[in-house]
């Protein structure tokens, strides 16, 4: 059998998450049996070769998951637009018997890599006539294999609802808008944002759903009148009429005019001062929106794909045509390279034909949605009620622990709610408000800024409703005229939604719609393959793990970190593959000594070849008996001197913190569907209960009564764990089959 050998690159701009790939086909690829080889400086490091192109092992791969950019750098490189140069690069791909290559870039690098792949035959035929290689070896490299991941921070690649770098730009676009935020509602002050994103506005959109942003310019979808300017400046007066102290406009690097103009940020700023008549400041955010830490999801996007990259060249045949990796519906799955770069090339041709309406369609239903959302959240006061519309009362309230991302959500619902004529109300302390009546009408005002907010500022609490309580739950139904509710929440709330459900029979003010909307960190709710706050909790892990990774740097040490999850390992298992620990242990597949024993051999086995820094993450009830402090002392005791072990049990830090990126547009989209529902439902005459998420297909609404088919009750989490299927990637990437072999160079 022919050991494969494959070559990484990264090309075009940087984008962070960058490494996780890099590490991921590198040691997903060594784990297969591959001689995996790294090309530095993209491009031009293929056409330099010599020590351009090297030989990567196991430790190659070591301590850059957490970094930003690109360990073996990125290029613009002319020279390889020209044929002379990719001839170059193909003979220097050749002598090392290199014969597929994995591309990470932007739709130009990938562009080049299958003109490359296109023209190899082409190629070799050259370099024989120049008598650079025989026929022989020519025959024997026939093909070349291209696999492409998009890394870049715009999100503009057809065919991949996520690109590697998106979420972590959205990250720093959310903190500088957040702090921004503040001191513009200090002086009452407009600032006017521009944020990154070329032809695309994807970041400039998620950024305002994000933040609470007052005006968005994106290139995809201009201003639909030509006295544009004259509505902003109207709305901007009116949101501060209406209480609002900052003001915040957000323009799309490609930002133009329905002619094609573009809009610049100067522009916007001098119009604004002027017509305004209060100071009104620029901020360009520029690179730091592709630098810093990668976050938890852009480690993972990067680890998943470059492990689906490897598993796609080793599926390499002659007929398969260049792939790329996506990511739909929250699963990674291949397509055809060129189709997704010809797509994406069709937006920008949109874009520049003035054709807006194309341009949207091809982003996508789930772009256009948001823009939709966006317009209603961003307006300074709603629409009146049409006349003669019936209003319907719908209220909203928490349940179960806090989790970030709940405040924004019921942002999203209030505002929905009130922009399409109706009463929204909202109860205090979940359940317990329903049955003490603490409910009260929300005003479009009073979730001003709450986008951005942790915690629950409507109060939480995990009671669920029983025996009497439910009798005052109904008379408070009444006496408030509830005719819609919204939960937003974890597992309390969905026991309790589905006791409501239950008790209709007995109640007649339970026959209302009610609709849960998953928010837990824990990520155990039934219907949903992501629950808001989870994302943010994760991001807490991350960024502490990281911090005590760097405390041990002096020592040779173990760190046992707990975490939480109750019986789910979801937080465990992606916070694990996010900081590149060694193992993971928790609830669904439970502790044994033989377990302990045998990763302690390989701890200990490990150390002793050299290894600065052991990590070990425990869910907090993976096992009753072998809890962190025994993990700890076991593991210090039999660490002797080689190795020291600390513990750290992460507490209710998981909890708290801003909301991150992902939770707030999670929230808001789920938020937005729901308000749909409980309108609809709240007009009818038999109106459904239900739960929504989001499934592999997308969003997804099921009725309550699934609730007891799809739970688990006794351990409070789904029957079905998607993430379940990600163990064994974690499995892989974690351990060396063969720590210190290098392929030959
Ligand atoms: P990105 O990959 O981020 O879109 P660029 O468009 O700058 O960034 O492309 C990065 C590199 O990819 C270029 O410098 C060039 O080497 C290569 N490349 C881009 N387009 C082509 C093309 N049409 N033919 C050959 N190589 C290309």
């Amino acid at each position: 059998m022919t050991i494969k050998r494959f070559a990484v690159l990264t090309s075009g701009g940087d984008a962070p998450g960058m490494n996780a790939a890099i590490r991921a086909v590198i040691r997903t690829g060594l784990n297969r049996g591959a001689e995996v080889y790294a090309i530095y400086e993209g491009y031009k490091g293929l056409i330099a070769g010599g020590s351009q192109i090297r030989p990567m092992n196991w430790d190659s791969a070591g301590g850059i998951l957490q970094r930003g950019g690109t360990v073996i750098g990125t290029a613009r490189c002319d020279e390889f637009r020209t044929r002379e140069g990719r001839r170059t690069a193909a003979l220097h791909l050749i002598e090392r018997e290199i014969d597929s290559l994995i591309v990470i870039g932007g739709d130009g690098s990938l562009t080049g890599a299958n003109l490359f792949r296109q023209e190899w035959s082409g190629l070799l035929t050259e370099l024989v006539q120049e008598g650079k290689i025989t026929q022989e070896v020519a025959d024997r490299h026939a093909y070349l294999g291209i696999v492409g991941l998009v890394g870049s921070i715009d999100n503009d690649m057809f065919g991949t609802d996520m690109t590697i770098g998106t979420d972590t730009a959205l990250h720093r676009i959310t903190e500088a808008i957040d702090a921004l935020s503040s001191t513009a509602a200090s002086h009452q002050r407009t600032f006017v944002v521009k944020v990154m994103g070329r032809n695309c506005g994807y970041l400039a959109l998620m950024a305002c759903l994000a933040t609470g942003a007052e005006w968005v310019l994106i290139p995809e979808c201009p201003p639909d009148t030509d006295d544009w300017q004259e509505k902003m400046i109207a709305d901007l007066k009116a949101g501060r009429a209406a209480g609002r102290r900052e003001s915040i406009v957000v323009i799309a690097e490609g930002a133009q005019d329905r002619n094609g103009k573009p809009i610049g940020s100067t522009e916007i700023t001098e119009l604004l001062e002027k017509r305004l008549g209060e100071e009104v400041r620029a901020t360009v955010l520029g690179h730091v929106q592709r630098g810093g830490k990668p976050s938890a999801f852009d480690r993972n996007l990067g680890t998943l794909m470059g492990h689906a990259a490897v598993e796609t060249v080793l599926a390499t045949t002659p007929e398969t045509e260049p792939q790329l990796i996506c990511l739909r519906g929250n699963r990674i799955t291949t397509a055809p390279l060129m189709e997704c770069v010809e797509r994406t090339r069709a937006v920008a041709k949109a874009i520049a034909d003035h054709d807006y309406e194309r341009a949207m369609d091809l982003r996508g239903g789930g772009f256009k949605q948001s823009f939709r959302t966006l317009r209603t959240l961003l307006r300074s006061l709603p629409h009146k009620p049409e006349p003669g519309q019936k209003r319907l009362r719908l209220a909203v309230m928490n349940c179960g622990a806090p989790a970030s991302g709940m405040n924004t959500a019921v942002r999203a619902a209030v505002r929905i709610g009130l922009d399409r004529g109706h009463t929204m109300l909202s109860v205090t302390n979940g359940f317990l408000g329903l049955i003490d009546g603490h409910i009260q009408e929300m005003d479009w005002m009073s979730v001003n800024g709450w986008a951005s907010m942790g915690g629950s500022e409507l109060g939480t609490s995990r009671d669920i409703p029983k025996g009497r309580e439910l009798y005052s739950i109904a008379q408070n139904i009444e006496k408030f005229g509830i005719e819609g509710l919204l939960i937003i929440g974890g597992w309390s709330g969905y026991k309790g939604a589905y006791e409501l459900y239950r008790q209709r029979e007995a109640y007649a003010a339970f026959n209302i719609p009610i609709i849960c909307l998953p928010a837990s960190i824990n990520n155990n709710l039934p219907g949903s393959e992501l629950c808001v706050g989870a994302d943010t909790a994760l991001n807490n892990i991350v960024w502490a793990v990281d911090k005590l990774k760097q405390s041990a740097i002096a020592q040779q040490r173990c760190f046992v970190v707990e975490v939480m999850g109750r019986h789910c390992g979801y937080l465990a298992l992606m916070s694990g593959l996010a900081t590149g620990a060694e193992r993971v242990y928790m609830h669904e597949e439970g502790i044994t000594l033989r377990d302990l024993t045998f990763d302690l051999e390989h701890i200990v086995a490990g150390f002793k070849a050299g290894k600065r820094l052991g990590l070990v993450i425990r869910n907090e009830n993976a096992n009753p008996v072998y809890t962190s402090d025994f993990i700890a002392a076991l593991f210090e005791e039999e660490g002797g001197s080689v190795f020291d072990v600390r513990q750290t049990i992460l507490g209710h830090v998981q909890q708290g913190g801003d909301p991150s990126p992902f939770d707030r547009i999670q929230a808001t989209r789920l938020a937005a569907r729901c308000m749909e529902f409980l309108i609809e439902n709240a007009q009818t005459e038999a109106p459904s209960s239900a739960f929504i998420g989001m499934g592999a297909g997308g969003l997804q609404i099921q009725s309550i009564e699934e609730f007891p088919r799809l739970a688990d009750e006794q351990n409070q989490r789904p029957k079905k764990q998607w993430w379940l299927d990600l163990r064994p990637i974690a499995k892989i990437l974690s351990e060396p089959m063969a720590p210190t072999e290098t392929p030959k160079a």
